[in-house]
């Protein structure tokens, strides 16, 4: 590991600041991706701030929406009984997310930052073009299970890891971000990129800027919402699909719908075409494949990867399924 300064300040400004003044300096949340980077030098950054001294760990429940601070522990929210209550598709996303032991670590300012899981990345012998842009991208004609079948580039098919992610796409949540000239709020659904010909830019965050907070509205009335992760084995395991799903049906119309799908995309993925295709139509599973379908013509999936866009169909429909069937 390459030697590095480490800070520890007590307020934003300071922090802010220190981001500024050191070009190579990363915030340090809890480490359990950041430091794993670190050891095997794939992140080598001049001066680490830890941003768990700044009191970014509040909840706060607003009339419209509640405020997370970037410093809560992926546990305390999850366990937070208000969230459960409003926004059971962020609770669950959470839950199904590492381990308990994990959890109780990681922050949701790097949650959203976490990077690629794609084994390439992490072993510096392979070609990578998020590791290092332009040396190639060894996991096409290698083992990509874990990769993305929407969104990809020549450059990158690295599928997003994050499940909180999937389901604050779902629920429009937005980001406030803080540097040393200011604040600026991004939607949840502008601040991951996609890859195109530069997979190593991954987010809107710019140098300098700090995760402060995020944001997510509560779910109007009506609303019914879950989150459904398929994986490899039960628990502790990356997303091959999973769905957020939000769903209003009135008189067995789809009056609205949120939805967005994890392990398939190069970034938590709003699914758009699968939304605009449900409004006013029935809720039936016929329909939900329907909008799958929507959605996943877009897909252009490996020969490995084919099928993800099959499970991917599956899964949203018995999600939207399940949703109908608790509110009947
Ligand atoms: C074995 C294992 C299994 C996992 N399984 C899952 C899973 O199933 N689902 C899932 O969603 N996640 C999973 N994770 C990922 C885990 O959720 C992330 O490691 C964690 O969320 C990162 O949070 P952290 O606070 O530890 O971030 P850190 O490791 O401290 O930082 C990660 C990145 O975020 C940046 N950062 C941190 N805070 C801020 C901030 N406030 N502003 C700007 N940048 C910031 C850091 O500079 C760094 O680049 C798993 C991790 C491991 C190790
Ligand atoms: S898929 Fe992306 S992360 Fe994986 S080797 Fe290719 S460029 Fe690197």
């Amino acid at each position: 590991m390459k030697p590095f300064d480490y800070q520890r300040p007590s307020s934003v400004e300071d922090a802010v600041q220190l981001l500024a003044d050191t070009p190579g300096s990363r915030p340090l949340g809890g480490g359990t991706n950041l430091v794993d980077l670190m050891r095997v030098n794939i992140e080598q950054p001049e001066q680490l701030i830890d941003v768990t001294a700044l009191g970014l760990t509040n909840i706060t429940h607003l009339d419209d929406r509640v405020r997370v601070e970037a410093g809560v522990r992926n546990s305390d929210l999850a366990n937070d009984a208000l969230l459960r209550e409003r926004l059971p598709l962020v609770s669950a996303a959470l839950v199904s997310g590492a381990s308990a032991q994990l959890r109780n670590m990681a922050t949701v300012g790097g949650n959203l930052m976490q990077r690629s899981r794609c084994s390439y990345f992490y072993d510096p012998h392979a070609a990578c073009n998020k590791r290092q842009l332009g040396s190639g991208c060894d996991a096409r004609a290698g083992f990509h299970r874990l990769g993305a079948v929407l969104g990809t580039s020549d450059a990158c098919l690295s599928a997003h890891p994050s499940d909180l992610c999937v389901a604050l796409a779902a629920a429009d949540a937005t980001v406030q971000v803080r540097s040393r000239d200011g604040e600026r709020e991004i939607a949840l659904t502008d601040f991951h990129r996609l890859p195109g010909d530069r997979p190593d830019i991954e987010t809107a965050l710019e140098p300098g800027e700090l995760i402060t907070s995020i944001e997510i509205p509560y779910l109007p009335s009506g609303f019914r919402s879950s989150y459904r992760k398929v994986r490899d084995r039960a628990s502790y395991a990356f997303a091959l699909v999973s769905v957020a799903a939000a769903l209003r049906v009135e008189d067995g119309v789809v009056t609205d719908v949120r939805l967005a799908l994890g392990g398939v995309g190069t970034k938590p993925w709003r699914a758009t075409a699968a939304e605009e295709y449900l409004r006013g139509r029935p809720a039936t599973a016929t329909e939900f494949t329907a909008a799958a379908d929507a959605e996943l013509a877009a897909a252009q999936p490996t020969p490995d990867l084919e099928f993800k866009v099959a499970l991917a169909r599956r899964t949203v429909t018995a999600t939207l399924r399940d949703l109908v069937e608790v509110s009947a």
